[in-house]
């Protein structure tokens, strides 16, 4: 793992500013986005940063061997549509449309797809993203707390989608 392959686990979200880099915290190096951590061995090229999160207090909170460790499974597509307010004309009423004009697909809107891995829902998007980690698993606890990744050479934490 390189600096660059944490970089694509970092927050893109300008008004998270602890989150947009990578950093290393004692034996490690972290990258997050608020949604999912991942740690790796420190990496030289990976400078501490003072306002980053308290990482290693979180994995010592999350993280146990009383769990179950299965594969990721096979995702269904994203579900993005054209957006029912503006009809994707991105203008509703004269205005810019609120709906959708800040997606990445502008005119459209994109459902989550929630994928249940035994009692806990996640986010279909981080989960493709994890898939990307060689030998990935993770070891979910319950609907609400942390599930553990692991890889081959580092290990992490995604939040599940609370159930309502
Ligand atoms: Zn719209």
């Amino acid at each position: 793992m390189t600096k660059e392959d944490l970089q694509r686990f970092c927050s893109t979200d300008e008004t998270r500013p602890n989150l947009l880099e990578p950093w290393s915290q004692g034996d490690f190096s972290y990258a997050a986005d608020g949604y999912t951590i991942i740690r790796v061995p420190r990496l030289s090229n990976v400078e501490e940063n003072p306002v980053a999160p308290n990482a290693a207090e979180l994995f010592e909170r999350f993280t146990d061997n009383m769990r179950e460790f299965f594969q990721i499974p096979e995702l269904q597509p994203r579900e993005i549509r054209t957006c029912p307010v503006c009809a994707g004309k991105l203008i509703f009423e004269g205005d810019p449309c609120e709906t959708c004009i800040d997606e990445e697909t502008p005119g459209k809107i994109e459902r989550i797809v929630r994928v249940q891995i035994r009692e806990a829902l996640f986010n279909r998007n981080y989960l493709e993203r994890l898939k990307s980690l060689p030998g990935v698993l993770i070891g979910p606890k319950g609907p609400e707390d942390p599930a553990w990744i692991k890889f081959d050479g580092g290990d992490g934490l995604i939040m599940p989608i609370r159930k309502d």
